[in-house]
């Protein structure tokens, strides 16, 4: 079961051209990145949109440090069919210009425009952008911008003793009253089409800013972990945080921001919505073992030949599960659409627990996906539902089709890896 969620004031992002995405409310958590490449570089920047937007960003960022890329938007907005935010620090001015230029959302940093006429312009020019029905703002309080040295132990004196007990007391009390402080600004120019962030590189301070933050305020929440780093160590650095508070209900919007290709973030913060149940899976569902001394073909190539194969050939939500052996095959293969598992360099491959065929390992692949393209045709004409056991997997003959089966595994009297007629496993980048 999805974890409930707690319910926000909706906003609107985008138009009848690029499609609406609502965030907040009862909508489902969006997926947001942001282009690595320079705005003001026209051609380049739709590409990169274009191929964000198509590995399934539902809004894309761009940022607009300059007035030359406040001007490019004007030539991006129309090229492009998802929702366009205008990243803006330091300058207000560029909020109004990218407000001009049709941007559907602005985010702005309270650590770095603080003037209150300038924000009032910028809410002024927002509340009358998108043909009068208005573009949102988030206000994104990050923990590297918002550190204000003149304010902060006035600031804390005030708010600090509220945190006295709390790891974080410091960093909580600063940004929630320099939240409190900006949200009055809007409040009072009677603006609510607001959303809010609070990032830090520390994951801890994020679970517990965004949890502080959910109390506060009922406006939808944009989560990120910031500056999360490469791909390799960045996933964990968000993933950790971001599940726990999407699992607790909270977030409604998530960024993942790794030093990488944006396309590796858009496809990790689906994939966390996806195993949480907070969005609807597309393509295959794909669960793999890790092997172990039992294996006896070179399950890692095929584990990565199947996602590659099934993700450009599948469309529905298919389980997939690639098993090395007949220890826990059956097991996960009862729970999956379609299943292999694996023996002494052949398969056994599995369609919602009916046995379908029995291959060599070389072939292994190609039945499979074979078996997975016939079954997404049963389910798309009706003949046939995902997730829907039909029988009970019955293990492999024990006597050995597999050339491992039961009797032979509890009288130890399997080769396994290491023997000579088996396959060497293949680890990336290892000998
Ligand atoms: S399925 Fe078999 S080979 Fe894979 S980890 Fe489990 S016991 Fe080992």
């Amino acid at each position: 079961m999805p974890p409930d969620r707690r319910k926000t004031r909706q906003v609107a992002v985008g138009d009848e051209r690029t499609g609406v995405v609502r965030i907040g409310g009862d909508a489902p958590v969006s997926v947001q990145t942001m282009t690595a490449g320079y705005t003001y570089e026209v051609d380049r920047c739709v590409a990169e949109i274009n191929k964000l937007a198509a590995a399934g960003a539902d809004i894309v960022r761009v940022a607009v440090p300059n007035k030359k890329d406040t001007e490019a938007l004007k030539q991006i907005i129309p090229q492009v069919r998802v929702p366009i935010v205008a990243d803006v620090h330091f300058h207000f001015g560029r909020a109004l210009e990218a407000v001009e230029a049709g941007v559907h959302k602005i985010r702005l940093n309270p650590g770095n425009i603080q003037d209150r006429g300038h924000v009032e312009e910028v809410i002024a020019a927002c509340k009358q952008a998108n043909g009068g029905a208005g573009i949102p703002i988030r206000v994104g309080v990050n923990e590297g911008s918002i550190v204000e040295r003149k304010d902060k132990q006035k600031r804390m004196k005030e708010l600090g003793g509220v945190f006295s007990a709390h790891r974080h007391g410091h960093f909580l009390a600063i940004m929630l009253a320099k939240l409190e402080e900006y949200l009055d600004i809007f409040y009072d120019n009677d603006f609510y089409d607001i959303v809010i962030s609070a990032k830090s590189p520390d994951p801890t301070l994020v679970i517990d800013a965004y949890t502080e933050i959910s109390k506060r305020f009922d406006h939808p929440l944009h989560l990120g972990v910031t500056h999360a780093g490469p791909r390799e160590t960045g996933s964990i650095r968000s993933v950790v945080p971001l599940g726990h508070l999407l699992a607790s209900g909270v977030g409604d919007t998530i960024r993942i921001s790794y030093a990488n290709d944006p396309v590796f973030e858009v496809e990790d913060a689906l994939e966390m919505l996806y195993v949480l149940g907070l969005r609807e899976r597309k393509g295959v569902d794909l669960i793999a073992c890790p092997t172990c001394g039992r294996i006896e073909v070179d399950l890692f190539t095929l584990v990565q030949d199947v996602r590659h194969k099934l993700a450009n050939a599948i469309e529905l939500p298919i389980k997939v599960a690639v098993m090395g052996c007949i220890v826990n095959g059956p097991g996960e293969a009862e729970g999956a659409d379609v299943a292999v598992f694996a023996g002494k360099q052949r398969g056994i491959i599995y369609v919602q627990g009916q046995k379908v065929a029995t291959v060599p390992e070389v072939e292994i692949l190609d039945a499979l996906l074979d078996e997975c393209r016939k079954f997404e045709a049963k389910v798309k004409a009706g003949d046939a539902k995902l997730g829907e056991k039909v029988v009970e997997i019955a293990p492999p003959d024990p006597i050995g089709e597999l050339g491992s089966g039961f009797e032979k595994i509890a009288a130890g009297d399997t080769e396994h890896v290491g023997g000579a007629a088996t396959t060497p496993l293949t680890v990336e980048g290892r000998p």
